[in-house]
């Protein structure tokens, strides 16, 4: 049977960058799920419609398809009605779109088998708000990995300022308090700490210390 490590945390807590180094030394899966909720979104803003109109979120989920696939690196790739939208999803509007869709009940519902489909068929490390709660709560080993607000809005703004794209340090902070504030306030799966799970906090730690603490942890609990 397939392996499961679930990642869950707020904003810019660095869970991506880490669980893909971790996934590359152990030889697993990384399934970043944050990426089907930006591709929804991308969806919505497509369309014209609102994040929080159910009855029209419904008429569009049923209009498109949201998929997975994994390149030779074994990098992910999500795909909008067969479209590799991947690069497109990295804006902070995107951000901004993927948070308020996610409360979304339905828009959670529907992500749901996929998410787990992906653990049934691979060793994965599964990055998310509510891998360790909701997606797989039996998954072997459960981390939330979290830093302070002002550490997490740092990173983001450098990574987004690496990227070229152009943004004030003041609007990735108060995108990242309204995110976690989206993130832990809603009623479908909000972001906490999955029982059982071992809390990592990264605020003094670098990049490859925070690798070491997570590579750490799941061997000593797989
Ligand atoms: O992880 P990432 O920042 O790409 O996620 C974008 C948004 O998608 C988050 O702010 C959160 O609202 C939502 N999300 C979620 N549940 C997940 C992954 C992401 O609600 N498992």
């Amino acid at each position: 049977m397939p392996v499961a490590i679930a990642l869950d945390g707020p904003a810019g807590a660095g869970k991506s960058s880490i669980a893909k180094r971790a996934a590359k030394i152990l030889d697993f899966i990384y399934v970043d799920t944050g990426a089907l909720y930006r591709t929804i979104g991308l969806a919505a803003s497509r369309n014209n419609v609102e994040p929080k109109t159910s009855p029209e979120i419904d008429k569009l989920l049923s209009q498109i398809t949201v998929d997975l696939t994994f390149n030779d690196k074994n990098e992910q790739i999500v795909l909008l009605n067969g479209e590799d939208v991947s690069g497109l999803i990295r804006t902070p509007e995107a951000s901004m779109m993927a948070s308020a869709i996610s409360a979304v009940p339905s828009v959670r519902a529907y992500l749901l088998d996929l998410q787990r489909n992906m653990a049934k068929s691979h060793n994965v490390i599964m990055d998310g708000r509510d891998i360790g709660t909701v997606v797989l709560p039996d998954a072997k080993v459960k981390i939330f990995l979290t830093a302070s607000v002002q550490a997490r809005a740092e990173r983001r703004y450098k990574e987004l300022c690496e990227k070229g794209i152009n943004v004030q340090y003041d609007d990735v902070l108060n995108d990242v308090i309204t995110r976690d504030y989206n993130d832990s306030h809603r009623e479908t799966a909000p972001l906490k700490p999955a029982d059982g799970c071992v809390i990592v906090d990264t605020t003094e730690l670098d990049f490859e210390q925070s690798v070491e603490k997570i590579i750490s942890v799941i061997k000593e609990n797989i």
